[in-house]
């Protein structure tokens, strides 16, 4: 079997490999940092890129509707401890 699949493999929040969750957006400012296993007992298991945008819309960031002329717009919040693990 190849392994091509794995890339479309989207993370959930139960593989995120720390225990506090830290989100931020240099676009508008926004930081959150939640904990990992209060937030799947709370709301359930769900895919990173799903909560990411839940988390920007609720901390307020106007670019979270993915419109399609404005994808370049779009709201910038990620993960960073994820990004400097290269993940
Ligand atoms: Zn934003």
């Amino acid at each position: 079997m190849a392994h091509s699949c794995s890339a479309m493999h989207h993370p959930r929040l139960s593989e995120y490999p720390f225990r506090k969750v830290y989100l931020h957006c240099p676009k508008c400012g926004i930081e959150a940092q939640y904990d990992r296993d209060e937030l799947i007992r709370a709301g359930g298991d769900r895919e990173l890129l799903d909560f990411r945008l839940e988390v920007a819309r609720r901390k307020g960031c106007t670019k979270t509707k993915i419109d399609p002329s404005r994808v370049f717009d779009l709201c910038g919040i990620v993960y960073p401890d994820l990004v400097k693990a290269g993940q």
